[in-house]
């Protein structure tokens, strides 16, 4: 069975018109697929939908085999430890450093209070220290987020997301606040480390071209409805 199914699905704020209409499409384990489509197109809410940080109103998300619609609470906390998410403002907390905002995505904020780094394991925190490696950002650990350059802070955004061990990581206009160089090393890293660890990603992005050279599908969105889902060459300028 595939990791993501989309059935059917609806959605609309405040009962004013739909944000997303008749959306269907499945996710296998293991790819590496962007959504594109212009800003308002409905990205962002579709992934809200999947992590059920938004309800739905119509149709179904079957995620690892659950109906996503159908969770408890308990349910829905394990269900969010495994899909990481990655934002376009990186949502950082910028007095705590690196390493500490990267441990945050293990336990959450309710280990915010002094000392975090004393609450984890050795085995932890040498799975952060791998993860910043990976990313090339090892040197700055014990820096203030807030020291660091936009791309930096987004390398800290995936560490953050990737130590919980999520299946699928969904990323919300990763690069849309950095400049083209910081944006091809964010998709470079984005791609090598989730093809290696085996997870799934989700990227929303309003370039095309990125889209087109970092992956083989395509999902085009547009006011709410799919308008292309295929492999990148069949894309052409007219979507
Ligand atoms: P995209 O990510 O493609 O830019 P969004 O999902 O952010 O699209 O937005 C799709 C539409 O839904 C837009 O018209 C936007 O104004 C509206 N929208 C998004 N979030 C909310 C919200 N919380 N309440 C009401 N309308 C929203
Ligand atoms: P982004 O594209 O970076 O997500 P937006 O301006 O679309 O930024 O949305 C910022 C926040 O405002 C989001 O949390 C979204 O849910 C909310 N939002 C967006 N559009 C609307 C809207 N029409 N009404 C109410 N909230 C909205």
């Amino acid at each position: 069975m595939s990791l993501l199914q989309i059935k059917d699905l609806g959605k609309s704020y405040n009962s004013d018109a739909k944000v997303l209409q008749g959306l269907n499409f499945e996710v296998e384990s293991g790819e590496f697929l962007t959504i594109i489509g212009p800003s308002g197109a409905g990205k962002s809410t579709l992934l809200r939908c999947i992590n059920r940080m938004v309800e739905i109103d119509e149709g179904k998300i079957i995620f690892d085999g659950q109906d996503v619609g159908e969770l408890n609470k308990k349910k829905l906390r394990k269900l969010r430890t495994n899909i990481g998410m990655i934002f376009q403002h990186y949502n950082l907390v910028p007095r705590l450093s690196v390493i500490e905002n990267v441990l945050h995505g293990r336990f959450g904020y309710k280990t915010t209070i002094q000392g975090i780094l004393g609450r984890f394991t050795e085995e932890e925190k040498e799975h952060a220290f791998y993860l910043l490696k990976k990313l090339g950002i090892e040197e700055h650990a014990y820096k203030r987020c807030d020291q660091l350059s936009g791309g930096q802070q987004q390398r800290v955004g995936i560490a953050r997301s990737l130590i919980q061990e999520p299946k699928i990581v969904l990323c919300d206009e990763p690069i849309a606040s950095l400049d083209p160089n910081a944006s091809k090393v964010i998709m470079d890293h984005l791609k090598s480390i989730t093809q290696e660890l085996g997870i799934t990603c989700i990227v929303n992005l309003h370039q095309v071209e990125i889209a087109k050279s970092y992956s083989d599908r395509i999902i085009g969105l547009n006011k709410g409805g799919i308008v292309f889902d295929g492999p990148s060459y069949r894309l052409h300028r007219s979507h």
